[in-house]
């Protein structure tokens, strides 16, 4: 695989930016070697500065459900950038985009649109903490909910992959709100309860986690938080930021038929433009600025380019086939991985729902972090640069989940699966 120009790119960018990149993962630090810097996308395709086409099991980190530069997507972006790219004022678009979210989550009563995750999980919070006039959170190890300072608590994703527990810059103070618990274990949910009851705004929970790998909640686990917090006049967020428009065209609360109070959604509703939004019961909305107290804005929010981008890739998934599809194509992809490893001698526990999907190099089931925290992350690093070499680009640490678009074909899986077979065959 040649990669000159990318390692002569990596070196200017290390020279401007920390670490030569403007997100960690992106640097390849638990993989090792240069990362691939990216010319242009053709549906499940990348095509690197080098020549290098790889078969993209990322998709800019889940957003792209329908594929790099879908025509549909790229010809709305385009009408409406003519139009104007920003207006700091209501747009129909916006509208458009807001009732297409309730008819596929109709627990989205209201909803307001922000610029990331981490805007909509932060303003999630704080809405919670203003609606309850409570102050502490309930979050679960490993999961991750965007760079809030109050979310920085044995976090995943980047936090989890660079082994840092929390991050220097983010105070004591602000943290001593935020109680840890573990996921999948309801009992360490409720002693939280127990302890702290009158003062819990919130659960907030990746209702399937993605950002320890991909994690599927035990049967009950989801229905025990609603429960809970029910019980204590607690808030539930689901932050769907990633599993919304994934897992399920309702996402996972509709999957499972829990009516969390708030919502998070980010990622898919962009179709790869930069979005984000909280929403769900009415009641708890209308608190939202300026038709109510707690205090919420964003100079580019409602952006016509991401509402449009939105638009489009929301209206394409409304196909019931593309659903069967991801379901065909993520069993052969997460089963023929398990086969092929266990021919190999090689343990691997996956999970797959909808167009997401998680392996880990471990011989025991995956269901906490502590788990997903002992599984082989040496292996993972040299699976990953085998497949890389072999032009598949996966998430460049265990501790990520993968995503199909609808771009993805049978002929893609079959390719991937004979990489993997070569990549298990060097472990
Ligand atoms: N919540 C979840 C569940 C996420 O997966 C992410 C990002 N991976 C975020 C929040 C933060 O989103 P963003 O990176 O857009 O700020």
């Amino acid at each position: 695989m040649k990669n000159e120009i990318s390692k002569t790119l990596f070196d200017r960018a290390n020279k401007i930016f920390p670490g030569g990149v403007n997100s960690p993962v992106r640097a390849f630090k638990a993989v090792g070697g240069t990362p691939p810097f990216i010319e242009r996308g053709d549906g499940a395709y990348m095509f690197d500065v080098d020549g290098n086409q790889y078969i993209d099991y990322v998709l800019s980190w889940g957003p792209l459900i329908l594929g790099h530069a879908d025509a549909r997507v790229v010809k709305r972006i385009a009408q409406t950038a003519e139009k104007g790219t920003s207006f700091g004022a209501p747009s129909p678009l916006e509208i458009e985009l807001g009732e297409l979210v309730r008819e596929f989550m109709p627990a989205i009563e209201m909803l307001r649109f922000v610029n990331s995750g981490t805007e909509a999980t932060m303003s999630a919070l704080r809405l919670a903490r203003g609606y309850t006039g409570r102050n502490k959170v309930i979050k679960f190890e490993g999961n991750y909910h965007g760079h809030a300072d109050d979310f920085l608590v044995k976090a995943g994703s980047g936090v989890a992959t660079l082994s840092i527990p929390g991050s220097p810059g983010v105070p004591a103070e602000s943290v001593t709100h935020t109680l840890s618990a573990s996921y999948n274990d309801l009992p360490s949910v409720e002693m939280l309860f127990q302890e702290h009851g009158d003062d819990i705004a919130a659960i907030i929970v990746e209702p399937v986690a993605g950002n320890m790998g991909m994690i599927l909640p035990d049967p009950g686990f989801l229905e025990g938080l609603r429960n809970l917090s029910d019980q204590y006049d607690s808030l539930l967020i689901f932050d769907e930021v990633m599993t919304g428009f994934r897992v399920h065209p309702g996402g996972v609360h509709s999957l499972y038929g829990i009516v969390p109070d708030l919502i998070t959604l980010g990622k898919v509703i962009g179709g790869g433009l930069p979005v984000g939004a909280y929403g769900g019961k009415k009641e708890i909305m209308a608190k939202v600025a300026p038709s109510g107290p707690v205090y919420q804005a964003g100079t580019l929010s409602g952006n016509p380019l991401a509402m449009a981008a939105g638009i489009e890739t929301l209206s394409a998934i409304q196909d019931p086939s593309i659903w069967e599809q991801f379901d065909v194509l993520g069993k052969h992809l997460t089963g023929g991985l398990k086969e092929l490893a266990a021919k190999h001698g090689i343990d691997l526990q996956v999970n797959h729902l909808g167009s997401m999907f998680g392996y880990f190099f471990s011989s025991t089931p995956v269901t906490t972090w502590n788990e997903a925290a002992k599984a082989d992350t040496d292996r993972f690093a040299v699976f990953h640069r085998s497949m890389l070499e072999q032009g598949t680009y996966l998430a460049p640490s265990q501790f990520e989940a993968g995503f199909l678009s609808t771009k993805h074909t049978e002929k893609d899986i079959n390719q991937t699966l004979a990489s993997a077979e070569v990549a298990f065959s060097k472990l």
